[in-house]
């Protein structure tokens, strides 16, 4: 059976904690370099160890300065943290095995969310261009088609008619398996134990077909023969 098989990029194939963390570096320095105020960087890290969400940079700049973070400050440190390119990401280690092994056997691609550069800069980053073809960036086709939209995997079902059979791959059943579901693909479920969304519970419509907690199981699940 000649499957496509499409991964999710954001903690499926490489841990997100490791852009994250060379994000808070980059508004680090940022922050130093534009306004000589040190340990941003590190303060934004503790800040979301401690919980932060969404205001991560107010809590650390509090931190830091004892001073309220000023708008047009925080906006700055945004667009450096989405826009600042990662020298190098780490893939899981399971994740980069799987694309080897599958690579020259299924055409293995992508279908990821997020803001555009960001998402450009992780996969320069992660070097994903030596395996992955013709990645799709959902914000390309514009935000509404982000997930659950239908959009990106109609896109990609079309780069390869006659196929029947379609494979996503990923980590967030809250978003990442109503269309392809609805589409009619098979969908995996990679449940790593520090995933974000590994004890996430969701009606059973909205499940994926398969959970596996190494991605190296997807080759026997669908039944594809690989050189080892
Ligand atoms: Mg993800």
């Amino acid at each position: 059976m000649t499957a496509v098989v499409v991964f999710d990029l954001d903690d499926t194939l490489y841990p997100e904690s490791a852009f994250v963390e060379s994000g808070f570096r980059a508004v680090g320095a940022h922050a130093l370099g534009a306004w000589g105020i040190r340990g941003l960087g590190d303060a934004c890290l503790t800040a979301m160890r401690a919980g932060s969400r969404g205001d991560t940079f107010q809590r650390a700049y509090e931190r830091v300065s004892g001073a309220d973070l000023p708008a047009d400050r925080a906006h700055q440190l945004l667009k450096v943290y989405r826009e600042h390119p990662p020298d190098e990401l780490p893939w899981h280690e399971d994740a980069l095995a799987t694309v080897q092994m599958l690579h020259g056997h299924v055409p293995v691609t992508l279908l990821s969310d997020g803001y555009l550069p960001t998402q450009a800069n992780k996969a320069r980053a992660l070097g994903l261009e030596r395996w992955i073809e013709k990645p799709v960036f959902t914000e390309a086709l514009g935000r509404e088609h982000w997930k659950p939209s239908t959009k990106g995997f109609e896109l990609i079902m079309s780069r390869y008619p006659g196929t029947a059979s379609f494979v996503y791959v990923g980590d967030n059943p809250l978003k990442d398996f109503i269309a392809p579901r609805a589409l009619g693909w098979r969908t995996i479920h990679i449940k790593r134990p520090t995933g974000t969304y590994a004890h996430c519970e969701v009606p059973p419509d909205r499940n994926a077909d398969h959970q596996i907690t190494s991605l190296l199981e997807i080759p026997e699940k669908l039944g594809i023969t690989v050189r080892q």
